[in-house]
């Protein structure tokens, strides 16, 4: 099956951008179904790349290989499996932690998979009609290569819906994982509950920069806004912080958080968990006269594309704005972005105007990003998702 694409239209693919939308399509011939490979040509009729085939979905096909020789087909996603996990060992975590991201879709060539390791348990997220349809050759190939007991699947993302696919969660190879999963991140455990937590289970996008975090806390009064399971308090703790007062909507998460705090030893006054909206907390804070040393700002994705970006900014705003007021002069703020749709310069001028409006002036000390098991293809800048600046309150 093949599809031609209008005049034009052939530019970002000769650029080796992955995405076809359904605008730029002309002809279609054949009649591909969900998942589909089909041969992309340009309006001239050069080859240009074979991609899959996602019918409900404004991104209407996705590239396996830009190479006419590379028909998609097992040996392929074997070898996709393959280059993951080499350029993983080429990180060499192995002595830093035992769970990482194995693959990152667009970025290793697999648009729509994402795999996360634990210890060895994989689980995986399917968020393309492409990798679903490959989804078994894709699993097998996945324990062979990694020797790991079992692969759950976690494919119960809202992007399914875009892709028309159901959601789905449960095991997709070996055994049901632990409740909770041990883990290992710079020399701090972690219990991740794989089965029931947000994503895959953990962020692990933000391993460096805990640690970071770690580094900065001895002494201080620490905020930890969006503490999901408490990632960056324990780090903040870990690192010498005289009390972490950490906040999250989700109960779950907060519970997890709370048996780790139990099962580390960081139980008790210093630290406080607070279940709430955390636009609400800033405010009581603030009214309470509250204030802190450091505060983190990791909020959910509020802008997933550039469409969202006007009401993210506002919310950005609000949060950082709130935030600066609770800092005391030469406190720190870690904050963060994980919206695909707010560029890295949008966030700094958001966080700007924020500071502006605080009637305070600070000065960028960092700057955050994903941890390396995140790689982001330079031909695809939309993989770069994650940003953050450190802020000294002046
Ligand atoms: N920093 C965390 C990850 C944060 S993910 C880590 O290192 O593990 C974002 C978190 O924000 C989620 O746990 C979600 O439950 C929470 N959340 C979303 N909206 C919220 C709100 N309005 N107030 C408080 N928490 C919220």
């Amino acid at each position: 099956m093949k599809i031609r694409l209008k005049a034009s239209r052939e530019k970002s693919l000769l650029r080796r951008h992955p995405w076809i939308y359904s605008g730029a399509i002309d002809k279609i011939h054949g009649s591909p179904s969900s998942g589909d490979t089909v041969e992309v040509r340009a309006s001239d009729g050069r080859f240009l790349a074979w991609a899959a085939w996602s019918p409900e979905s404004q991104i209407r096909a996705r590239v396996w290989s830009f190479e006419e020789a590379e028909v998609p087909g097992p040996a392929l996603l074997r070898g996709r499996i393959e280059q993951a996990l080499v350029l993983r060992r080429a990180l060499a975590l192995q002595g830093v932690t035992n769970a990482m991201r194995l693959v990152h879709g667009e970025a290793d060539r697999l648009p729509g998979l994402i795999v996360d390791r634990y210890g060895d348990t994989l689980v995986a997220q399917v968020l393309s009609a492409g990798i679903e349809r490959w989804r078994d050759v894709l699993a097998d190939s996945l324990i062979e290569q990694t020797g790991c007991a079992r692969i759950y699947e976690r494919s119960d993302a809202e992007v399914r819906e875009l892709e028309g696919l159901p959601a789905r969660t449960g095991v997709m190879r070996g055994d049901t994982p632990a409740v909770s999963l041990e883990i290992v991140e710079h020399g701090l455990g972690y219990a991740v509950d794989v089965l029931g937590g947000q994503k895959t289970g953990f962020y692990l996008d933000q391993r460096d920069n805990r640690r970071r975090i770690g580094e900065l806390a001895a002494g201080c009064e620490v905020l930890n806004c969006f503490c999901y399971t408490g990632g960056f308090s324990f780090a903040a703790l870990a690192g010498g912080a005289m009390s972490v007062v950490s906040v999250d909507s989700s109960g779950p998460a907060l519970e997890l958080a709370r048996r780790n705090a139990r099962a580390s030893g960081f139980d008790a006054p210093p630290t406080e968990w607070i279940e709430g909206d955390v636009f609400r907390y800033l405010r009581d804070a603030r009214a309470q006269g509250r204030s802190f040393d450091l505060i983190v700002l990791d909020p959910p994705k509020f802008a997933p594309t550039a469409k969202h970006a006007p009401a993210a900014a506002r919310a950005y705003k609000d949060i950082n704005l709130n935030a600066l007021k609770l800092l005391r002069p030469g406190g720190l703020l870690a904050t963060f972005s994980c919206s695909g749709g707010v560029t890295a310069e949008l966030f700094q001028k958001i966080v700007a105007g924020a500071a502006v409006d605080a009637g305070a002036s600070a000065t960028i000390l960092g700057r955050f990003q994903a941890a390396l098991d995140h790689p982001v293809l330079l031909e695809f800048p939309e993989g770069e998702y994650l940003k953050g600046l450190l802020l000294r309150r002046n």
